[in-house]
């Protein structure tokens, strides 16, 4: 990649640097190994805080084990110290305890935009913090969220609104915007018909329309992919409806591309680095 080709920064000497703050999922399939090839594949600089381990592959999980959360919060405060990432997303957060420690640690203010994936079970099934971290996520991070991503079920554990068809959808990123968050995108890849995006983006309604990939098919890891993307592109000053829109066309083309690293569900893969300053997202 041409990195003559990145627009330049303004701030940390021209270092895009966005910053992720995920579990460690040793098949790279989803969590920090994933976002931080996104960030790459944008051209930004990666940084990340831990917040559990993981054991799975990409066919299953088998156990996490979460960092406590002072140790969650010592990540945050010395790296912060030193370096300012122009975006932030948080991913699974394992725990009510670390959600709050993450939210405080944002209570004086933030570097740049927080995207909140609100991980709390995996595609096939397993818990990642579940309903105690949903509920810790609505009440001490949303208000700290500049966008917040949840699939479907995400969005029902946010806000007790079953979320099947688009007008669900619209009530549902409507109600988390009033818990706090600035805008709210219900990722669509689990509804029956179209994988569109429904999201609220300053008050108003935007929808994403999407065409889908790969049949039936389950990714591991497109929710981590899509809400990092987000991340970058916020960073690099995409104003929200233009970095969905963005992030979309991204996941899309990563789906269409996704790999085989195991036996289990494929991951999303751009076949090519981007430019950014030349690309079109
Ligand atoms: N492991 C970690 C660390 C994650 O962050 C996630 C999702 O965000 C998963 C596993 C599950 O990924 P998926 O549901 O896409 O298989």
């Amino acid at each position: 990649m041409a990195l003559t080709t990145l627009e330049p920064m303004a701030e940390n000497n021209g270092l895009p640097a966005v910053l992720s703050i995920a579990g460690l999922d040793p098949s790279g399939g989803a969590g920090l190994l994933a976002d931080l090839r996104v960030f790459a594949w944008m051209g930004m600089y990666g940084l990340g805080v831990i917040t559990a381990s993981t054991s799975q592959n990409t066919k299953e999980v088998k156990e996490i084990q979460p960092l406590s959360p002072r140790l969650v919060r010592s990540q945050l405060d010395i790296l912060l110290d030193d370096v300012s990432p122009q975006a932030m997303k948080t991913g699974m957060l394992a725990t009510a305890a670390i959600v709050e420690a993450v939210a405080r640690a944002f209570a004086n203010g933030k570097p740049g935009p927080l995207v909140v994936d609100p991980v709390i079970r995996s595609t096939g099934g397993f818990d990642l913090g579940g309903r105690e971290v949903a509920e810790a996520i609505k009440k001490h991070l949303l208000p700290a969220a500049d966008m917040v991503t949840p699939n479907l079920d995400e969005a029902e554990a946010l806000t007790g609104i079953r979320v099947r068809t688009a007008a669900d959808a619209e009530r549902a990123a409507r109600a988390l915007t009033e818990l706090g968050a600035a805008s709210a995108c219900i990722t669509g890849g689990h509804f029956s018909g179209a994988p569109d995006e429904i999201a609220i983006i300053d008050g108003r309604l935007e929808i994403f329309r999407g065409a889908r990939q790969g049949g039936d098919e389950q990714f591991h890891g497109s929710g981590c992919f899509f809400s990092a993307a987000l991340a970058c592109l916020l960073a690099r000053g995409k104003r929200p409806a233009e970095a969905v829109s963005g992030a979309k066309a991204l996941v899309q083309e990563a789906m269409s591309g996704a790999i085989k690293a195991g036996s289990g569900n494929r991951i999303p893969w751009l076949r090519s680095q981007l430019e950014p300053g030349k690309s079109k997202h």
